[in-house]
């Protein structure tokens, strides 16, 4: 019998992230402990729970019987205080324009699958959040990633952005703070996107921010807050900020100064129509998130920012490794200083698995062409993990050192 063909374009789709679990599960299996700084998912480390009202209404909904389809866009409830969140951080939102998905994953696609076209492009930062480089292919279009500078806090190269920008690119993707370098890009480079932008009339600007309550440079802004001209789909959601990743929760805002955006925003009511509706009782637990106690919120960025700090302490001290500190999120994209890893950061991160149990992400999954020669570190396991993390990771380096 003759195998049933998938599709090409599956074929060439990489996640890098769960890549690296495959090898890490067979040495689990094999009764091995590993140390697990690949993820970017709170719940996967102890003491960042998602705060318990949130977790009681979600509960509430599923036993009180609110289980059935919501409105396809969200509970109203809930589209009306993701408004008036976004207004807090500035910019006129309404919540008839405001889309929930089945987390920012989903709003991708339907916004991907409302813009882009074949022949279509859109710029992404390099590195960046790989489903950036994974989905616009499967409606013909094309990634074109622009630099991120390495050597100067991960931050936007303007000529890069200015030299690749032109009217087939329909939407440029600012993730900020960024996955996976931590970066934060404040007022003065959002106005200078922004200026850049206003030149192609078709370009939409996608401002994925959900990590921006974990900022620790104090300078995080929103997109949608500083733009007069150019159209913002502001994206964000439970995961990152509220530690409810697995409830796959998330919206887009949309924010359209100049009224240019009425077909796209048939086009995504009408995918969003079609796929029925995102989780109801997850978008009640949501909503008590958004409504209730946030006094919380400072007390677990703090212990997040404590434990990045601890990162930064003993990346200094070692020999092997180098960052640009991360100003926010619970990334760091580390550079590997030894030609042997740097030269291939996979092999890096395949090795010290196998001989310390310690798991990382190779930077190249992020963007071969600037990410390679690093790897992400994720920085929420707490200070002895990550203790037990580092020594194993400077035995290794030392051990090839002197091998090599
Ligand atoms: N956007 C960025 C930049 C991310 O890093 C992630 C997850 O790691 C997501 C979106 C995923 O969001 P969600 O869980 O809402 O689908």
């Amino acid at each position: 019998m003759q195998p049933i063909p998938a599709s090409k374009r599956a074929g060439s789709i990489e996640y890098a992230i769960r890549d690296v679990v495959v090898p890490a599960t067979q040495l689990e299996a094999a009764g091995h402990e590993i140390i697990k700084l690949n993820i970017g998912d709170p719940l996967a480390y102890p003491g960042l729970p998602t705060p318990p009202h949130m977790v009681a209404a979600y509960i509430d909904a599923l036993q009180s019987g609110r289980n059935g389809y919501s409105p396809s866009y969200g509970i109203p409830a809930l589209r009306a205080a993701i408004a008036e969140d976004e207004r807090r951080k500035g910019w006129p939102a309404q919540a008839e324009t405001v889309y929930v998905c089945h987390g920012v994953t989903e709003a991708l696609q339907i916004l991907f699958a409302a813009v882009l076209e074949e022949g279509s492009s859109i710029l992404a930062p390099g590195p960046h959040y790989p489903p950036y480089m994974a989905y616009p292919q499967m409606y013909g279009a094309t990634t074109v990633e622009y630099r991120l500078d390495g050597k100067d806090g991960w931050c936007m190269d303007f000529d890069d952005i200015e030299a690749k920008m032109n009217d087939d690119v329909r939407l440029f993707v600012l993730i900020n703070p960024n996955n996976p370098c931590g970066s934060v890009v404040g007022r003065t480079d959002v106005d200078r996107l922004l200026t850049i932008l206003e030149g192609y009339p078709k370009c939409i600007l996608v401002a994925d921010e959900i990590y921006d309550g974990l900022d620790y440079t104090g300078t995080h802004v929103s997109a949608a807050s500083c733009s007069t001209t150019v159209p913002v789909v502001t994206l964000n959601g439970v995961s990152k900020v509220y530690y409810a990743p697995g409830w796959r929760l998330g919206y887009m805002a949309l924010h359209d100064p100049t009224a240019r955006m009425a077909n796209v925003q048939d086009a995504l009511e009408r995918l969003l129509r079609s796929r029925l509706c995102p989780s109801t009782p997850a978008q009640w637990g949501y909503l008590a998130g958004l409504t209730g106690d946030r006094s919380w919120m400072a007390r677990y960025a703090r212990r997040v920012q404590d434990q990045r700090d601890y990162c930064l302490q003993r990346i200094d001290e070692m020999e092997g490794l180098e960052l640009q500190a991360p100003g926010g999120a619970f990334y760091m994209f580390v550079r590997l200083t030894d030609e042997r890893w740097a030269k291939d950061d996979k092999a890096f991160v395949l090795q010290l698995l196998q001989e310390e149990h310690v798991l990382l992400v190779h930077g190249s999954g992020f963007s071969p062409e600037f990410g390679s020669g690093h790897v992400r570190l994720v920085f929420l396991a707490d200070v002895e993990v990550l203790k037990d993390a580092f020594d194993r990771m400077d035995r290794f380096l030392t051990r090839h050192r002197t091998t090599a």
